[in-house]
This record gives C-alpha cells, sequence and structure tokens, in this order.
C-alpha cells in the first residue's frame, strides 16, 4: 500500500534524495528495524583487523585471513557497486533480565539470536524484496543482498553510515535500540547520498570486559576469539582448554553476557521477526534435558536452526561442559556414565572432565 507520504515523492535515479527516503520507508515497512546508506568503503576497519589476525585471535576461522582487499573495498568484491543498503533486524522476543541476576546452574543457555530459526534466509529474501521494489519505481540496476555470507565488513561499513557504534565488546551498539541485532547489505549500483557516522557512548564504562567470563575482551575493542564462549562452543570443534570450561558454565552455544550488561541494551527492541521465537522450548531446557537428544533428535530439533551448524558431538560437548559445572547432581553423573561411550573421543574427554567436577562439588 502506499502512503500518502510516498505518494507524494516522484522517484527515479536523478532524484537521489527522495529515493533514498523512499528506500528507507520502503525496508522498515518490510520489518527492518533500521537502514542506513553507506559508502562502499571499509579501508579504515584494516590496521585494527590485520593487527587481530597478527595477534592470532580468530583461532581457526583461517577463512578470515582471505579476501582482506575485497573486505577493505566492496568494489572488489562486486564490481560497479556505488552504495551499500545496510539494515538491520533486532531478535529479542523479550526483554532479558540483566546479566547480574544469577543464571539457573542446571539450566541450558543458548543464545538469544539462535533459539528460533536461522535468519539468513529471511534477510536475504527480505533484501531481494527490497531490490524488486526499488526496481519497479527507478528502472534496473545492480543488486546483491548479504547476510553474513561474504568477506564484507558489515559492521564497519553500518557504522560509517550511521547504524551504531562499536562497543568495547566489538559489537555495534545503537544509543536507542542496542545491540541485540543482526546487519544485513544490498550492494547497489545506485548513486544514493551517504549516511554519517554516529558518536561513541562507551565512555568510562567497562562493564563487558569485566563481566566477560573467559577474559576474551583483552583490551577495550579487541575480542581474542579463542577465548570467547561464542567461538569455542560454535566455530571451535576440537578438545575446549581446561582453564575455559569453568567460564563457559551452562552457556551451551553462545554467549549473550557482553550483551546482556551493557547498559545500552536497557533500550533494546523487540522483534517483529517470527523467525527469532524461540522453537522446541530453547529458551528454557535444562542441560539433562539436552542431554538426552541422541543424533536424529539432534538434526530433527535443529532443522533450520543456526545450531544445525555446529555438529551434534560439538553441541554435546558444549553439553558436557554445562554438566560438569552444573549442582552436585547424582542424576548427572549416572547420566555421563551411561552415555560415554556413545560419544566420540573429543566429547569422552569433557564427559571425564566433567564427571570428575561433579564428584569434586560432593
Ligand atoms: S560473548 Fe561471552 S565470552 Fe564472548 S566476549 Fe562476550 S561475554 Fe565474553
Ligand atoms: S558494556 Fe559499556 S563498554 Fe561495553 S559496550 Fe556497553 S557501554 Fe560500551
Amino acid at each position: 500500500m502506499v502512503t500518502p507520504v510516498q505518494a507524494k515523492i516522484q522517484l527515479n535515479q536523478n532524484d537521489p534524495v527522495a529515493l533514498k527516503a523512499w528506500i528507507k520507508a520502503e525496508a522498515l515497512a518490510l520489518g527492518f528495524s533500521d537502514c542506513v546508506i553507506a559508502k562502499p568503503d571499509a579501508q579504515a576497519e584494516l590496521p585494527r583487523f590485520k593487527e587481530y589476525l597478527k595477534r592470532g585471535y580468530h583461532g581457526d576461522m583461517k577463512f578470515l585471513e582471505e579476501n582482506l582487499e575485497k573486505r577493505a573495498d566492496p568494489t572488489l568484491l562486486i564490481p560497479g557497486t556505488k552504495s551499500i543498503i545496510c539494515v538491520r533486524m533486532d531478535y529479542l522476543v523479550e526483554t532479558p533480565k540483566p546479566r547480574y541476576v544469577p543464571l539457573e546452574p542446571n539450566a541450558a543457555i543458548i543464545a538469544r539470536y539462535a533459539r528460533g530459526r536461522d535468519y539468513h534466509k529471511t534477510m536475504r529474501g527480505r533484501l531481494k524484496t527490497l531490490s524488486a521494489k526499488i526496481r519497479e519505481k527507478v528502472g534496473d540496476f545492480e543488486a546483491r543482498p548479504f547476510a553474513d555470507s561474504a568477506p564484507v565488513f558489515e559492521k564497519s561499513l553500518a557504522e560509517n553510515a550511521g547504524m551504531g557504534w562499536t562497543g568495547k565488546h566489538t559489537l555495534l551498539i545503537h544509543k536507542k535500540s542496542g545491540s541485540f541485532f543482526v546487519l544485513g547489505e544490498l550492494f547497489t549500483s545506485l548513486e544514493l547520498p551517504f549516511d554519517t557516522p554516529t558518536t561513541k557512548h562507551c565512555g568510562s564504562c567497562t562493564a563487558c570486559i569485566d563481566i566477560c567470563p573467559t577474559q576474551a575482551i583483552v583490551e577495550p575493542y579487541m575480542l581474542d576469539a579463542r577465548k570467547c564462549i561464542a567461538y569455542l562452543t560454535i566455530e571451535y570443534k576440537g578438545i575446549i582448554a581446561e582453564e575455559l570450561r569453568r567460564g563457559i558454565g551452562n552457556r551451551v552455544f553462545g554467549c549473550d553476557d557482553c550483551q546482556l550488561i551493557c547498559p545500552w541494551n536497557s533500550f533494546a527492541k523487540k522483534t517483529s521477526i517470527e523467525d527469532f521465537h524461540p522453537r522446541h522450548g530453547l529458551d528454557q531446557v535444562s542441560l539433562l534435558d539436552l542431554w538426552q537428544w541422541d543424533e536424529a533428535t539432534f538434526l530433527s530439533c535443529t532443522e533450520g536452526s543456526p545450531i544445525r551448524r555446529t555438529g551434534y558431538q560439538s553441541f554435546m560437548r558444549n553439553i558436557a561442559i554445562g554438566l560438569g559445572n552444573a549442582d552436585f547432581s547424582p542424576a548427572i553423573i549416572q547420566a555421563l556414565e551411561q552415555t560415554r561411550e556413545l560419544h566420540d573421543e573429543i566429547v569422552q574427554v569433557h564427559i571425564d572432565w566433567a564427571i570428575a567436577e561433579q564428584y569434586s562439588k560432593n
């Protein structure tokens, strides 16, 4: 439906200011929480990123070492790109308790973005719809949608166009919306006026650095992924270093702690997107319930979910750590001992540790 305001706008590629205003209105109507127009230039991010790689903080994510030129210059990734439409989708379904409220020790904590359906398809689908709507108005142009799917410094592009500022925890924050959102981009050949960066508002706060259970934020704006629970429980496939296991606590897929403690998240908005609503009770499931999942149950309960990507054995490894960190319970010890032989050697290392931790609390 064309709103009265939109109807007044005469659209063509020769009136980029009006076109930009119309695109933003259409993006919001499609369910995106924000939309900014970025210059296709992320060179400024390169020195920090090279330092991050040099220190080895990316761990096993070797793909990050590739395509640095394309990351810094999006016109090398998609030649002819003149502007990038950056969008945001909020993903909270309810206002979370702040991180200082103690966690239920036997509950399995799954990062909030991952409790429902994988958002990537929806993000790309809506970006394609947006490009189709623009095409209807202004005629043909080149457009490529991305959602965490190509070598793109997406945070940096969005930040340069005022979507928020990079917090000390390295995530983007918006003053009125917090940081619980995911990003997407539409690379276009349209010449649109670029938006400008916003101011930074971390000030002297260090709450995210102080709360991080594994001290992964090694200095403001620098994250050692090798210590970060999100990397360890999702990307990393091996044996998790023993000194990090207690810090992982009961977080079995990702971690929200640095976001939960951030004062700007008291302004976080709830999502309008159905995909983020929890499925299979994954917002209130116990560690022991998840431990009962065999591989078939894992596959059926994680169909279309980001959790599927980590694989059954890595998921079980994470739950074993959670069970080791849970309050002493003969039922937990029994469950771990009875199922040990069903799992691979990597999981067994964590089961043995969890059993020893459990006995040490008796
Ligand atoms: S996600 Fe968790 S482990 Fe990673 S930096 Fe934030 S608080 Fe630390
Ligand atoms: S917790 Fe504080 S330092 Fe960390 S991102 Fe939020 S405002 Fe910045």
